[in-house]
C-alpha cells in the first residue's frame, strides 16, 4: 500500500461515515495490518476509528486534549510506522475544539498550564492572544488549522526516522480538520 492509498482509505470511510453507511463496526473478515496512525483530540465528538469508519486493527490512534505533542506520542507515531508498517501519518484537528477555546479563554491550573503552553503559538498566529475571544467559531477553527498544521511541522523538525520515511515516500504525514457540525473530514495540501 503506498500513502496516496492509505489517504484514500481514509477519504473512503470518511465519506462513509457522512452518509451513515458505515462497514466496519467491529472484526473484519479478512484482517489487514495497521495502515493509519491518527494523533487526534480526545474530544468524544471524535473518535478517529468511527470518524474514518475502520475496523478493529486498521489503525494505531493517540488522542490527547488539543493533539499536541511530545515526545511520548512521538515515539508512538515513530513505532507506528517503523514497527507497525503504516503508510500515512494524520494530525487531526477539529472545529469548536474546547481545549483551544479554553485555552483562548486564559484559564488554566494544574497540568492544564502546560497543556495549553504548547497551543499559544497558534494561538498567537492567528492573532488571537490577549484578544482571543473563545465564543468565535471561526478564530478557534482557524487556530486548529494553524495548530494542526504546526505539529506537522514539528513532526518532521524533530523527528528524523519519520522525515527520512516521508522523503523516501514510505509514508505521509498530512493535517486534517474534522468538522463536528458536519462529520466530514479535510486533508491539509501535503507539503
Ligand atoms: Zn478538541
Amino acid at each position: 500500500m503506498t500513502p496516496a492509498e492509505a489517504r484514500r482509505l481514509l477519504e473512503e470511510g470518511n465519506r462513509r461515515f457522512c452518509e451513515r453507511r458505515p462497514e466496519y463496526a467491529g472484526i473484519r473478515e479478512t484482517p489487514q495490518p495497521p495502515f493509519a496512525v491518527v494523533l487526534g483530540c480526545i474530544d468524544a465528538r471524535v473518535p478517529p476509528e468511527l470518524v474514518f469508519d475502520q475496523g478493529l486493527n486498521d489503525m494505531f490512534v493517540a488522542r490527547v486534549a488539543g493533539n499536541v505533542l511530545s515526545d511520548d506520542i512521538l515515539g508512538s507515531l515513530e513505532l507506528a510506522c517503523t514497527a507497525g508498517g503504516c503508510k500515512i501519518v494524520v494530525i487531526m484537528g477539529h472545529t469548536d475544539c474546547a481545549a483551544i477555546r479554553t485555552a483562548c479563554a486564559g484559564t488554566a491550573s494544574g497540568h492544564v498550564v502546560s497543556l495549553f503552553h504548547k497551543l499559544a503559538p497558534a494561538i498567537q498566529e492567528a492573532g488571537g492572544g490577549a484578544t482571543c475571544d473563545p465564543q468565535d467559531a471561526a478564530l478557534v477553527r482557524r487556530i486548529a488549522e494553524i495548530h494542526t498544521r504546526r505539529v506537522v511541522a514539528e513532526i518532521r523538525g524533530r523527528s528524523a526516522v519519520l522525515r527520512e520515511l516521508q522523503v523516501a515516500g514510505t509514508i505521509a504525514i498530512v493535517g486534517a480538520l474534522y468538522d463536528v457540525d458536519t462529520g466530514s473530514v479535510v486533508f491539509a495540501e501535503e507539503r
